[in-house]
């Protein structure tokens, strides 16, 4: 893996992104930002599950004015995603929002971007300039590829905040097409010292969501590029929180909860393993220490092929093994399987 690029750090609330901080998992409310009761609940959710920084919709001044009471109502910080009026930023702003996410070159003319970027310096509050590649501007060269258009319009933005002395930045530029997504990310790190939020835009819902994700995401992780995540899906944004962990847990760059080993099951196996993985794995999600626990589905191959994980059962034909670091420990009913394993894991 490459080492991670370099980024100026910015601080959103209590959450660093960028620099050496731990690569930040984000994600985006579905609710009605006016209806506050629904949009706290669905980020005490998102707490519950690790999420880090949440962002919401603020189509209007309704919207705007919720935030306060959103804040009152959750611990992670808020980023408040605004598109074309400025009023709409100033009023997030003196709501208490920790985080802008706006085009500047969609906010109009100059003297309105300036008093943006006054109230977000005074208040230490970043903007992000989000490029998305469905909703580009005019491209001055339409010769370029896309992913280069993309970067010219995040380094427009940019200079435009510089030029008001503003650099509380962090950009993202994202497309539904991964080859395209990754090309602009790699083109503007080295171009920028600012923080990268990455992510691949609309990748549907969570089966094929999840895997276009990964592979875009941890593509760029790979090449040490990226600072926070969001996988988006059409699905709860629980879905997403936890689509970003397992990217993290399985390039080694974050710990977070359990990790499950189980195999996928062949002739050998003597227990219907696919329900059983299931079964544990929703168990699991209660769980937030770090242990790896496995599932295997015969005692033959089980406890070697999982010597890695910390506890785990090998299954038999109505019982199975429990194993720790895979060594057998003692034998179980198959009956007990959840639940003693629940208790080595709660005990661990
Ligand atoms: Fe087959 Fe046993 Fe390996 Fe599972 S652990 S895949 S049942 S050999």
């Amino acid at each position: 893996m490459n080492k991670r690029r370099k980024s100026k750090p910015v601080q959103i609330g209590s959450v660093t992104v960028g620099g050496n901080a731990p690569i930040v998992v984000q994600s985006m409310t579905k609710t009605d930002t006016r209806n506050v009761r629904a949009t706290v609940n669905q980020i005490k959710e998102l707490e519950e599950c690790g999420c880090e920084l949440v962002r919401l919709a603020v189509p209007d001044m309704e919207a705007a004015g919720a935030i306060s009471a959103i804040k009152k109502g959750v611990k992670i910080p808020i980023i408040a995603d605004i598109h074309f009026d400025h009023r709409l930023a100033l009023a997030a702003l003196e709501a208490g929002v920790d985080g802008l996410r706006l085009n500047p070159g969609n906010i109009g003319e100059p003297e309105k971007i300036k008093k943006v970027a006054s109230a977000a310096r005074e208040r230490g509050v970043p903007i992000r300039i989000g490029v998305n590649a469905g909703s580009l501007p005019e491209a001055k060269n339409p010769k370029l590829s896309i992913a280069h258009q993309m970067v010219e319009a995040a380094l427009e933005q940019v200079r435009l905040l510089e030029s008001l002395d503003f650099d509380l930045i962090k950009i993202s530029l994202k497309a539904f097409d991964v080859p395209t997504t990754i090309e602009a990310y790699q083109l503007i790190a080295p171009q920028i010292p600012y923080p990268l939020h990455i992510g691949i835009t609309e990748a549907g819902p969570p089966r094929t969501g999840i895997i276009r994700s990964t592979v875009g995401i941890s593509t760029l992780l790979w090449l040490g590029i990226g600072d926070t995540i969001r996988v988006s899906l059409s699905a709860h944004p629980r879905e997403e929180v936890i689509a970003g962990y397992e990217i993290l847990k399985s390039l080694n760059l974050r710990q977070h909860g359990p990790v499950l080993v189980s195999c996928p099951a062949c002739g050998r196996a003597e227990v219907d393993i696919v329900k059983l993985a299931e079964a544990v794995e929703k168990e699991l999600l209660k769980v937030t220490k770090p242990v790896k626990v496995a599932v295997m589905g015969c005692i033959v191959n089980g406890p070697g092929e999982a010597k890695d994980a910390d506890i785990g059962i090998a299954c038999g034909k109505g019982r199975g093994v429990l194993f720790k670091k895979g060594k057998k420990v003692r034998t179980i009913e198959e009956k007990d399987f959840i639940k003693v394993l629940m208790a080595e894991v709660e005990g661990f």
